[in-house]
């Protein structure tokens, strides 16, 4: 999945998703990234966020939605995506032992952004006003 959130200068939020979905999915799958909610979520109050991994294992925690509802409770777009994927990657791992991948990037209405997964590596890119395009690579912080 390629995943995007974005804040306007007018204030709007957006997110995106584009994906070619599971290799060797079934056909008819409908994994996350269509849904949303769970491979994307934005309200321009509040934030937004997007999803990658594993749809069968992100639709179980509704994450995005799940991350902007706890930026509305007041956590940092960082603090929102660490919570809710530890949070999922957690209950997943006690259900059926072991959580399949699970990456997520998230903004608020300030500009403020973050990121979170479980796997080792996941890449992404910041973009702003004043800051060119940047690659960060972020990792699993339990
Ligand atoms: N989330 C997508 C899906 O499950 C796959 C991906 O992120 O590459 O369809």
């Amino acid at each position: 999945t390629v995943g995007v959130v974005g804040l306007d200068k007018n204030g709007k939020i957006v997110a995106a998703t584009s994906t070619s979905g599971l290799f060797m999915k079934r056909p008819g799958r409908i994994g996350d990234s269509p849904l949303s909610g769970s491979g994307f979520y934005a309200d321009s109050e509040i934030g937004a966020a997007s999803a990658t991994g594993v749809g069968e294992d992100i639709m179980k925690g509704c994450i995005s939605y799940e991350i902007v509802r706890l930026m509305e409770e007041g956590l940092h777009p960082q603090d929102a995506a660490e919570k809710a994927v530890n949070k999922l990657n957690k209950k997943l791992i006690s259900k059926r032992g072991k959580a399949k991948d699970i990456s997520v990037v998230c903004m608020n209405n300030k500009g403020q952004w973050g990121v979170a997964t479980n796997i080792s590596k996941f890449s992404f890119v910041v973009a702003t006003e004043t800051e060119k395009p940047t690659v960060y690579i972020a990792s699993f912080n339990e």
